[in-house]
């Protein structure tokens, strides 16, 4: 549902510039994972302030966007006004009061800059995000300086460029002509424009230096998640034992409510502890008659949900099972595969190994199994 405050983004990705190098469009290019387009939507959709999305594509490009849930995907025109009219046309329905216009270019946009910018709407018709220039300037001639030029008042133009949204809508729908950005459309129209403070690290990637640079910038951004789990289970009568849900043959059974899968165990509190989201304990009591003799995997199934739910994937998992018997070695493979089918992720990303303790406490009297793990999760 629309309200009346509602604020949208409308990100312009509609250009061809392979200036950057390589043969595809820079942003569809890969950038620390994913492209600009990912990169600039996460930007805008992380942020709580903005309420819709609309993304302007370039006509053959459309279907590059079907993975996209929740934004409103337009085809773009003939240049960069064109594609921002025909994004604003696609947003109207909304009724939206403010509008931020983005630069797909600009994949390293902080919170904070679209923070500054919906901020200034309140007292401003546009605002848009500015760098006080440093250096000085100089005019050149056959490769001499000529001249020095005052750059006291001068700013570097950044996006997004934030507008009352009926108010730009109109500017554009007369404009004619090229512009260098929204705001020239804007003061052409005789709107007021106030400059917000910009962020060196909201760069323009054009060149190849511009993309690795990003690459930093980015990775500094991307949410890497560690978590451990240990659990022990002491030994009881039985035959066999059940470690990482592959039964082996065993002179005893490990004691539990459930099926006892004490690796297994392991790596989903490692997952549960990277989402700092408690333990197995928490979500499956063993009070509760339910999980009696349960297989693990519903343990395990439900921590790899509850990352996918939170927006995470698990990149890696790695388990140490400490025991003197039963040998290991022989059914890791299988482990690893039965692992990595349950969490949905490849057999390279999953590792099992053991350990013994050199004959010293518990697992090394034999008294029952010990297990630690560690699980790496990304936002993605
Ligand atoms: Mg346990």
């Amino acid at each position: 549902m629309t309200k009346p405050s509602q604020t949208i983004a409308v990100i312009v990705a509609a250009g061809r510039g392979v200036r950057a190098g390589g043969s595809i469009a820079k942003q569809w290019r890969d950038l620390t994972g994913r492209n600009a387009v990912a990169w600039s939507l996460q930007a805008f959709q992380d942020h709580a302030d903005i309420d819709a999305i609309v993304l302007v594509l370039h006509p053959h490009d459309l279907a590059l966007a079907a993975g996209y849930s929740d934004i409103i995907v337009t085809k773009g025109g003939a240049d960069r006004a064109a594609s921002v009219l025909f994004g604003l046309q696609a947003a109207a329905a909304l009724s939206p009061a403010k509008v931020l216009i983005h630069d797909v270019a600009r994949p390293c946009v902080s919170a904070q800059t679209i923070s500054n910018v919906i901020a200034a709407l309140d007292d401003h018709q546009g605002a848009a995000p500015g760098l006080a220039l440093s250096d000085a300037l100089w005019q050149g001639t056959d490769g001499l300086v000529a001249d020095i030029k005052p750059r006291d008042d001068l700013f570097r133009a950044q996006t997004p460029q934030g507008f009352h949204f009926a108010k730009i809508l109109a500017a554009h729908q007369t404009y004619q002509g090229p512009a260098a950005d929204d705001v020239a459309v804007a003061r052409a129209a005789g709107m007021t424009v106030a400059i917000v403070p910009g962020d060196e690290d909201n760069l323009k990637i054009t060149t190849p230096g511009d993309f690795a640079r990003a690459d930093r910038i980015l990775r500094g951004h991307m949410d890497i998640r560690t978590g451990n789990g240990f659990d022990v289970h002491a030994f009881e009568a039985g035959d066999h034992v059940t470690l990482c849900g592959i039964e082996i043959g065993h002179e005893f059974a490990l004691k539990g409510h459930s099926d006892a899968d004490v690796a297994m165990h392991a790596v989903t509190d490692a997952i549960y502890g990277a989402l700092a989201e408690g333990d197995i304990g928490q979500w499956f009591p063993p009070s509760d008659p339910r999980w009696k003799g349960a297989a693990s995997e519903v343990f395990l199934r439900h921590a790899v949900t509850l990352a996918r739910d939170k927006g995470f994937t698990i990149t890696h998992a790695d388990c140490t099972i400490i025991c003197e018997h039963p040998k290991i070695g022989p059914h890791a493979r299988q482990m690893r595969e039965n692992m990595a089918r349950i969490m949905e992720i490849d057999i390279e990303r999953v590792s099992i190994k053991a350990t013994t303790s050199e004959q010293l406490g518990f697992t090394g009297r034999g008294e029952g199994i010990a297990a630690s793990a560690t699980a790496t999760l990304v936002k993605s």
